[in-house]
């Protein structure tokens, strides 16, 4: 590999012809924190049960994000990445009867195994083949889709979704799953704390379900004023407001009935044990880094009842109803794609989402 050309790359957006556009099958590879490379590649073909798909939109994720900057515990460097995707089926493997070559395909980017002790439980998304075989590589030409995914968590898209709007099916799953523990009423309060891509899918579940009142607390004018547009009844500055005073203003002063913790910080984390009510729920949904630790106020836990909830990833069952939703619309939930940018200026991607001025990205190869 080239170390310099490597690393003009850098938090930089691409010059004009940075990445020669060949016309030959190119993926990006994350090469150490903050350093990208296109590289060409030869496509591999499906074995038995899998399919070779052309990507038509990959959707970057604050798991992208993370994996930039500083590497990630599931993923070693080198790594391939993106995992949100849709495309077209353009080879199948021996023994595919669910797809055929030409169809307009999403896909979760995991699949359970169905037959270990977690699977048997019916907690799939603890069945260690979810992490070890998930597929990465979406910021790519084509990506190889695996006989696990195929048969368990992938689907025809239907002509009424963009390619967009499709490669929401895996963010949508997990934020499914969490709703599904967070059993939002809709005469409660719930706040949102932070105001990234999964708040706002948050939001956008939260107010399909009728919850009555939402609150989302975050950093940025950007996103707030987007929260706003999409639906949150209050929306909260935290370097501006005074969070305890908005806090004590809601639900009757009672404070929200239900916190989702989706800054993946331990400071977020923190918070929400500080602001859910008396018998109140928290669903931490954003991942913290590791060797982190939460110190919890036994007196409050017990004495003011609080249910803490940790939602990891999904099962199938989350994946078909985040299929349904998004075949029905239910949430529109492609308005959270705030820009488009094309696979040769993927760095230019991650420079925007550095700073935090773009939602999601659909990089378009
Ligand atoms: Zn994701
Ligand atoms: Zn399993």
């Amino acid at each position: 590999m080239n170390n310099q050309a490597a690393t003009a790359l850098e938090h930089r957006p691409p010059r004009a012809g940075a990445w020669m556009e060949t016309g030959r099958p190119r993926q990006a590879v994350l090469v150490a924190p903050g350093r990208l490379e296109l590289r060409e590649f030869e496509p591999p073909s499906p074995g038995p049960g899998a399919v070779l798909i052309a990507v038509k939109c990959a959707l970057s994720c604050g798991t992208d994000l993370k994996t930039f900057r500083r590497g990630h515990p599931m993923f070693h460097l080198p790594t391939l990445f993106g995992h949100e995707f849709s495309g077209v089926v353009v080879e199948i493997g021996e023994g595919v009867h669910n797809f055929k070559i030409g169809d307009p395909i999403m896909a979760a980017p995991t699949a359970p195994c169905g037959d270990c002790f977690y699977c048997n439980r019916a907690q799939e998304n603890l069945c260690p083949q979810v992490m070890e075989q998930m597929v990465l590589g979406a910021y790519a030409d084509y990506l190889l889709l695996p006989a696990h995914v195929v048969a368990r968590n992938a689907f025809k898209k239907p002509a009424s979704l963009t390619f967009e709007e499709a490669a929401l099916l895996e963010p949508l799953s997990c934020v499914l799953h969490a709703q599904e523990l967070a059993r939002a009423e809709e005469f409660e309060t719930a706040l949102i704390l932070g105001a990234g891509p999964f708040g706002l899918l948050h939001l956008l579940a939260l107010k399909a379900r009728g919850v009555s009142q939402v609150v989302v607390a975050g950093r940025r004018q950007n996103r707030l004023r987007r929260a706003g547009e999409l639906g949150a009844d209050l929306v909260i500055d935290v370097d501006r407001a005074d969070l305890a005073r908005e806090m004590s203003r809601l639900n009757g002063g009672h404070g929200p009935d239900l916190v989702i913790e989706s800054t993946g910080q331990v400071a977020g984390w923190q918070e929400s044990l500080r602001w859910v009510r008396r018998g109140g729920r928290v669903v931490f949904f954003g991942g913290c880094p590791a060797n982190t630790t939460l110190e919890v106020d036994t007196r409050r836990m017990h004495y003011d009842n609080l249910s803490l909830l940790a939602p990891f990833h999904f099962r199938p069952r989350d994946v078909r109803r985040a299929f349904e939703v998004l075949r029905d619309k239910t949430l529109n939930a492609g308005r959270i794609i705030s820009a488009r940018r094309r696979l040769s200026e993927l760095g230019e991607v991650f420079e925007l989402l550095e700073r935090g001025a773009v939602l999601k990205c659909a990089v378009i190869p």
